[in-house]
């Protein structure tokens, strides 16, 4: 079996082991975007919901995915590790596609509870395997996470694409029975996770120790593997989740309680965990959270494009480029542009470092709400080449998803990069779990704002709504800008909880 420190101590930009993870990663992400992508859609058309109830159970079922993914760190550190927790993810997910794929009118909510609670045991803990290919403090890692970003977003793109187009009868109408169009697409998703999963289990021989079950020591110092029945049990767990998510998700009123409940409960026990560790490691659990709140911020902002960003682009743009569908572009442009980005900005950094140069993590973030201010200030923007009906163009809109874009990279591959840096070795995906928590709250904050700035053009004409949502992308704008100045001034403090990670 090949060792820890013959995987990381690799030649070249990339270790070789991140190209299959890369790949689960992918597919992974093509089943849970084309899913996502045909949510509402299909809730609305398919199951006669109103649209506003279709958006509230979507919400939730955002909420509860990223949720889950702290239930799915934590049982991966404790019990199973990350290579079982991701399969056991993965076979969850594979489920719940197929039985989408059976019958998605009548077992719709099954199908998405068993999706939930998979994704939430699958995705922290294949981004912190791939943090494990690093040694501490190597210059690389940052590089590494922005690649593996690009394959999130290309499983993103084709996912989100093929699956809604494949359901409406768009592609492949002739060769797929009308009635059985969103089996099929339902379908898709399974089949490319089963993919995901070989893929994996192909990998593993190449993982060498990465991700095995903890051990137990011994009080005399002895390592004991885990007990079966507590890994039985946790499986035996996941599964009764199901059906009480099956139930909130139906119900959202149960959303607003189950996120005000979780976020605390989880800080609490994170600041249990936090007593129990020496006060270097304290330090940087703190920096970490320092992390995870402002992501919450970020994504409030960003998740814009899902809500208010539709409805303004399906009313207040035209098809100046290209002839594009504006929701069309507003879907996948930034998946689009993350694909090539990523990879430079990866190089980017790794040329800066050998010049001694690259700006630290705060800096990075800080430099992410900046963009993704000048990105809102870009939309603000639109309204001056608005004609008098309030339509404006789809090209400006375009370059702020952009440098939105260009934002959410100098964030969120780094955000993955450094949890697996500050983490202690047993709380690696707990931690990770609360890093994708805090997109959780991101979803529920992005929904708040989105209504509210919904409520203000009630009963107004079209030109009043663009003043409207313009107006209130400026105010997120500056907010954003706001929060990344904060960062930047407040970074030596930072720094000091971070103490020798960069
Ligand atoms: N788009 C990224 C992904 O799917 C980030 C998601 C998030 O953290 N909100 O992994």
């Amino acid at each position: 079996m090949v060792t820890l420190e013959q995987i990381q101590d690799f030649k070249g930009k990339y270790p070789k082991q991140i190209w299959s993870l890369f790949f689960s990663e992918m597919w992974e992400r093509f089943c849970f975007y084309g899913m996502r992508g045909m949510l509402v859609f299909f809730m609305i058309h398919q199951l006669n919901l109103a649209e506003t109830e279709a958006n509230l159970q979507y919400g939730a079922t955002q909420a509860f995915v990223y949720a889950f993914t702290f239930v799915g760190g934590l049982f991966a550190d404790k019990i199973l590790g990350f290579r079982k927790s991701l399969f056991w993810g993965g076979l969850l997910m594979i489920v719940g596609s197929l039985i989408l794929a059976a019958d998605p009118h009548k077992f719709f909510f099954l199908g998405i509870a068993f999706t939930v609670v998979g994704t939430g045991f699958f995705k922290p803990n294949i981004s912190t395997m791939v943090g494990k290919l690093y040694k501490k403090g190597d210059s690389r890692t940052d590089a590494g996470f922005s690649l593996f970003y690009a394959g999130i977003n290309l499983g993103a793109l084709l996912g989100g694409y093929l699956c809604i187009a494949i359901g409406k009868g768009e592609m492949f109408a002739d060769a797929i029975p009308e009635a059985l169009r969103w089996n099929v697409a339902f379908g898709l998703a399974a089949i490319v996770m089963v993919i995901s999963l070989i893929n994996f289990v192909f990998t593993q021989r190449s993982l060498g120790p990465i991700g095995l079950q903890p051990q137990m020591i011994k009080v005399d110092g002895t390592y004991q593997p885990i007990e079966k029945w507590k890994e039985y049990g946790v499986y035996a767990l996941t599964l009764v989740f199901v059906p009480l998510i099956m139930t909130m998700v139906a119900k959202t009123e149960y959303t607003d309680y189950f996120m005000w409940t979780i976020g605390p409960l989880t800080l609490i026990y994170l600041f249990y965990e936090m007593s129990k560790v020496n006060s270097a490691d304290r330090k940087k659990l703190f920096a970490a959270l320092v992390f995870i709140i402002f992501s919450i911020l970020f994504w409030g902002i960003y998740e814009q494009s899902g809500g208010s960003l539709s409805i303004f682009a399906a009313k207040n743009l035209n098809k100046d480029l290209l002839g594009l569908d504006p929701n069309g572009v507003n879907n996948s442009a930034g998946a689009f542009f993350i694909i090539f980005l990523a990879p430079v900005l990866g190089l980017l950094w790794i040329w800066l470092s050998k010049k001694r140069i690259e700006p630290n993590t705060i800096i990075k973030f800080g430099l992410g709400f900046i963009f993704l201010g000048l990105g809102y200030y870009v939309l603000f923007g639109t309204r001056l080449f608005a004609d008098l009906q309030g339509v404006t163009s789809l090209n400006i809109f375009t370059i702020a998803l952009l440098v939105i874009t260009l934002g959410e990279l100098c964030l969120s591959p780094i955000g993955l990069s450094i949890m697996t840096k500050l983490s202690t070795e047993k709380l690696q995906g707990m931690m990770m779990g609360l890093w994708f928590l805090a997109s959780a709250y991101g979803q529920y904050v992005a929904g708040i704002i989105g209504a509210n700035m919904a409520t203000a053009k009630e009963g107004s004409t079209n030109y009043d709504a663009l003043i409207a949502y313009t107006d209130g992308y400026k105010q997120l704008g500056l907010y954003a800008v706001i929060a990344g100045v904060l960062l930047i001034l407040i970074s030596p403090l930072v720094k000091k909880l971070m103490q020798e990670v960069k």
